[in-house]
């Protein structure tokens, strides 16, 4: 530990993406450049709707340049308007996806234990208005998925989740990414599986799967036929060449990530004020994420003074998911914005503190961080 003692040298940022060897990602570069076809739908992109496909478990998949543009698509895809019911508890794409369709969000409170939208909750927001939910599974912890799908049928609205934290996290052996109309991921830098930017619809027909790939690209069905007012979404040659290198490399990173998430719990769990999530059983996780709850009477000290308490050291962690959504200036006129409506979502945004998880962060560093966070306060993890 005598390295680590101090100040590292190197800073450790909340997550740090896995990439291939240099080398064969060459060998794709160079037949890019031969066949000097960049983007449409190429050759890689269709090898890697395949591939991508077969890893998930899924039948139908359309990919993107990011995972933003696929949930303004998969919004727009399903003819969503009105009012969408959705969870001040995520990244701000969610709800930014909503507003771009012109879309109302109503806002709608989580869960304490699995920071998911909180199925009890739902139907009082429901109005004659509402046309569909777009739940996220938080942390790759899936959503109620049963008990929100009872409620869209008994009302007659689509589900649309936000899976962008969810690469292959599957429930009973079955892929999460099969619920609901739609799924949605991101293959963002810092998500456990990245092209660089990218994303990706999931659906479960083939026409679904067609309008989705007429939207994503301005609306052409041939050369010269343009069926709706389409945008350009798609993810291009470079982007499909990593995701197929990625695939090589993403059960061992994923089996890296579960390891340090093992650390992470067996060091920190006889702190009290501190807590974490725990697997569901029969859940395959992704670990994407590590939030640690940071009760500030409990643990003597506040999320923020451990954030800034790891910063002197070099080492970032993330305040996701602070500030919510709902507090944000677009959205916290609307009546559903309020705290008093969001109670939960609001202690675990002040109390949430994402620590460093990827596959190449070494476990003596994780037992510095854990060190830091206890030791400091007098209460020792040995
Ligand atoms: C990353 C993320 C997005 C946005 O994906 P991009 O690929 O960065 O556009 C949307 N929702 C959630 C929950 C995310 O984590």
């Amino acid at each position: 530990m005598k390295d680590f003692m101090g100040k590292s040298d190197k800073s450790i940022y909340v997550t740090q993406p896995f990439l291939p060897p240099l080398d064969e990602f060459q060998e794709y570069l160079k037949q890019i450049w031969d066949s000097k076809w960049l983007t449409n739908n190429g050759k890689f992109h269709q090898e890697l709707e395949k591939a991508i496909c077969k890893y998930l478990g899924v039948k139908y998949i359309s990919l993107f340049a990011n995972g933003t543009l696929a949930l303004i698509v998969a919004l727009k895809g399903l003819h969503i308007t009105g009012e969408v019911i959705t969870t001040p508890y995520s990244f701000v794409a969610t709800t930014h996806a909503l507003w771009w369709n012109g879309i109302k969000p109503v806002f709608v409170d989580i869960e304490p234990n699995t920071f998911n939208l909180d199925p009890d909750k739902i139907e009082v927001a429901i109005t004659p208005r509402t046309t569909a939910i777009l739940p996220v599974h938080v942390y790759g912890n899936p959503c109620d998925v049963d008990r929100i799908q009872k409620i869209a049928d008994s009302y007659g609205l689509k589900v649309i989740y936000d899976a962008c934290h969810t690469f292959g996290v599957t429930m009973k052996g079955i892929p999460i990414l099969n619920y609901g109309d739609l799924s949605v991921l991101s293959f963002h830098a810092t998500k456990v599986y990245t092209t660089f930017e990218g994303g990706a619809i999931v659906s479960h027909d083939e026409a679904t799967k067609k309008r989705i790939d007429n939207l994503k690209n301005f609306g052409f069905v041939d050369e010269t036929t343009v069926v709706t007012a389409g945008i350009n979404a798609k993810m291009n040659e470079f982007q499909a060449a990593l995701g197929l290198l990625q695939l090589k490399y993403i059960d061992k990173n994923i089996k890296k990530r579960r390891i340090i998430a093992e650390v992470y719990r067996e060091k920190l769990k006889r702190i009290e004020g501190l807590t974490y999530l725990e697997d569901m059983p029969a859940v395959r996780y992704c670990y994407s994420y590590f939030p640690l709850l940071i009760d500030k009477e409990k643990f003597g000290k506040s999320r923020d003074e451990v954030y800034e308490e790891l910063k002197k050291y070099n080492i970032y962690g993330r305040r996701y998911f602070y500030p919510l959504i709902s507090q944000f200036p677009t959205y916290r006129g609307l009546p559903s914005a309020s705290p008093e409506n969001l109670p939960v979502a609001e202690k675990l945004s002040a109390e949430v503190l994402c620590i460093p998880i990827y596959p190449d962060l070494s476990l003596a560093m994780v037992e510095f961080i854990c060190r830091i966070i206890s030791n400091r306060y007098g209460k020792s993890i040995d």
